[in-house]
């Protein structure tokens, strides 16, 4: 069945996107009767087609439907800024994969610079990731941050990624934790950390841990460790 985002919900009736509108009207030509799946501020409806305008689609709410696509456990990737492109890569493929939030940070060795607004690109990259992949929750990427900035004491677990740790792997970590609701995951850009960086983490309670024999890209990192942790909480049916 399609499905389409709502920007509003009101007396049983649901106002599609205005792109949504489109989509629905004029790129699939739905009719009015006909039923469609309506997603609104994380949750999911079945609906019937009232107004099939290019512009302003409507339809009436028919009831709630569950929701199977969200994990129950929300991890957050503080992802230092890569170069060009693969920071859109890794927002796309992370939403996919079930990240609840995005944070893009800063770090010593950083060489792409925050630009102001790249934060809205990025939220439509999430949202339309989001429609492809049928999740209802739309992960919130943030404004760009400092590393220093940022307090993980909010967090269950903070962990962070270092490719020079050899000692503690990433599954040693999970396998003394019980179920978390929320965890951090902080990946480090094309340069790797600085040693005093990951002394300030592991002094405010982060764990360093390695992800393996191989060295991975930044962008693939993030992919992979949220995997893993998806994975060994049973939150991935794969
Ligand atoms: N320039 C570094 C080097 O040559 O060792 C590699 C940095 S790596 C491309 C980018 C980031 O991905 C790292 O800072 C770390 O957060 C993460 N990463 C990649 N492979 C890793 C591994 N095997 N173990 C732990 N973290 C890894």
């Amino acid at each position: 069945m399609n499905r389409f985002f709502a920007k509003e919900i009101q007396d049983g009736k649901a106002f599609l996107e205005s792109d949504e509108s489109y989509h629905l009207a004029m790129v699939l030509r739905m009719e009015i009767g006909q039923e469609i799946e309506v997603v609104f501020d994380g949750r999911l409806y079945l609906a019937r087609i009232k107004n099939n305008d290019k512009r302003q689609a409507e339809a009436e709410i028919i009831c709630e439907k569950e929701v199977n696509s969200e994990p129950n456990i929300n991890v957050t990737l503080f992802q230092s800024l890569p170069k060009g492109s693969k920071m859109d890569f890794a927002v796309q493929k992370c939403t996919e994969l079930g990240v609840s939030y995005i944070v893009p940070i800063i770090t010593k060795r950083c060489v792409a610079k925050a630009k102001e607004g790249k934060e809205d690109r990025l939220n439509r990259i999430a949202y339309e990731a989001c429609k492809q992949c049928k999740r209802v929750s739309v992960p919130h990427v943030n404004k760009c941050k400092s590393l220093k900035d940022v307090d993980f004491s909010f967090y269950d677990l903070a962990i962070v990624a270092y490719e020079d740790e050899n000692a503690v792997s990433l599954k040693s970590v999970l396998e003394k934790r019980e179920k978390l609701s929320k965890v951090a995951l902080i990946i480090g850009p094309e340069g790797g950390f600085e040693r005093e960086e990951i002394d300030g983490l592991k002094a405010s309670g982060v764990m360093c841990v390695s992800l393996g024999r191989r060295i991975l890209r930044s962008e693939t990192a993030g992919m992979a460790a949220l995997t893993a942790i998806l994975y060994h909480y049973g939150e991935m049916e794969i």
